[in-house]
């Protein structure tokens, strides 16, 4: 089977960007699993289902199990994100599909839909995988398992640092409450709850670069 590279961890950590520039330098594919749930948040917002709706919890798996993705590779590290031939790139980045992604998450039967379709992705020459439960529950075989996490407040000040570019009334506090209750849901919940697999590496990249990190990534892959 081919081999893949699993980077788990909460949200600001900067695994996106290390999961990114590690494809990118090996040569392999990147699955941007967060992106196949906020696909899902997106397609049950447009459909008006409420996750917390009993009867629209099959109509969000159902959904699930049917979206029709695509991965389109950028002229830069990034990848665009197609739904059934439509560019959601942006759309799926808005605080509304953030939340709705976050909630449809929760559901056994969305992420049971998700399952083979994430491992579908594990194709020569490699992979890079990125989510929360890549190392645990996707591909608990992979070769080589990250934990990137960072401190509450250096996630918090990276992402108000990346909100204050955008507009100018971005609150600090506030970002770093959202964070803390963001990560106790993550921790807490009862499916998939984050965590580092047993033989997962943690990487804390609390006040280090990007290059730092990638830097200490490449050490644990030449190994
Ligand atoms: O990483 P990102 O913010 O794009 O993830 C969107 C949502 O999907 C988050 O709420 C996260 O908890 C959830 N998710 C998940 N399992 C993954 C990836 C993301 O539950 N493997």
């Amino acid at each position: 089977s081919s081999p893949v590279m699993t980077l788990d961890g909460p949200g600001g950590a900067g695994k996106g960007t290390l999961a990114s520039a590690l494809a990118r330098e090996l040569g392999w594919y990147l699955l941007d699993s967060g992106a196949l749930y906020r696909l899902v948040g997106l397609t049950a917002l447009r459909r008006g289902l409420d996750p917390a709706a009993e009867t629209d919890r099959e109509r969000g798996a159902e959904a699930a199990r049917h979206l029709e993705l695509y991965f389109e590779p950028d002229s830069g590290d990034g990848q665009r994100v197609h739904l059934a031939g439509e560019d959601v790139t942006e759309a799926i980045r808005s605080d509304l599909v953030s939340e709705a992604a976050s909630q449809w998450a929760v559901q056994a039967a969305v992420r049971d839909a998700l399952l083979q379709r994430q491992r579908a992705f594990a194709v020569p020459p490699g992979l890079i995988a990125d989510g929360r439960d890549m190392g645990t529950v996707i591909f608990p075989e992979a070769d080589l398992k990250l934990f990137v996490t960072a401190s509450a407040a250096e996630r918090a000040a990276r992402r108000y640092a990346q909100l204050s570019e955008l507009h100018a009334d971005a609150n600090l506090d506030r970002i770093y409450q959202e964070i803390v209750e963001r990560d106790a849901r993550d921790a807490s919940r009862a499916v998939a709850p984050l965590k580092p697999a047993v033989d997962a590496h943690v990487i804390d990249t609390t006040g280090e670069t990007v290059a730092a990190s990638i830097e200490r990534v490449r050490g644990l892959v030449r190994e």
